[in-house]
């Protein structure tokens, strides 16, 4: 593979940054950056997790980066959702009992968040 090929150039203002579409000599990677410190920590994962003693499942989402109260908050009407108990775990991890992956993705996806389904 030749590096340098997929490079974008733009006529007259020379090389584009691949990761923001500015200009490379004014590039605003590291301030699009430091503008979301409360942004995904990661791509949003709704995975299933046995609990130690009894092997009853909890449903647990990852990777929402939101502020405590908004977590609080989700969690409450995810709960609502699901009929299910849960909690926020340390993290910003939500937790919800039983199995609901296909509805916390789908109502995850509803309110605007991309989630994905992990795990077996
Ligand atoms: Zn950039």
């Amino acid at each position: 593979m030749s590096s340098g090929s997929r490079v974008v150039y733009s006529s007259g203002q020379g090389r584009v940054c691949p990761g923001c579409g500015f200009p490379a000599n004014a590039c605003r990677c590291k301030a699009l950056a430091a503008a979301r410190p409360a942004g995904p920590a990661g791509p949003v994962r709704v995975a299933r997790q046995t609990q130690g003693r009894g092997g009853k499942g909890v449903t647990v989402i990852t990777g929402l980066g939101l502020a405590a109260a908004d977590l609080e908050k989700l969690a409450r009407e995810l709960k609502q959702r699901c009929g299910s108990g849960g909690r926020v775990a340390e993290g910003g991890v939500i937790e919800i009992q039983g199995e609901h992956r296909d509805t916390l993705v789908a109502e995850l996806t509803r309110r605007g968040i991309a989630a994905k389904r992990a795990g077996g």
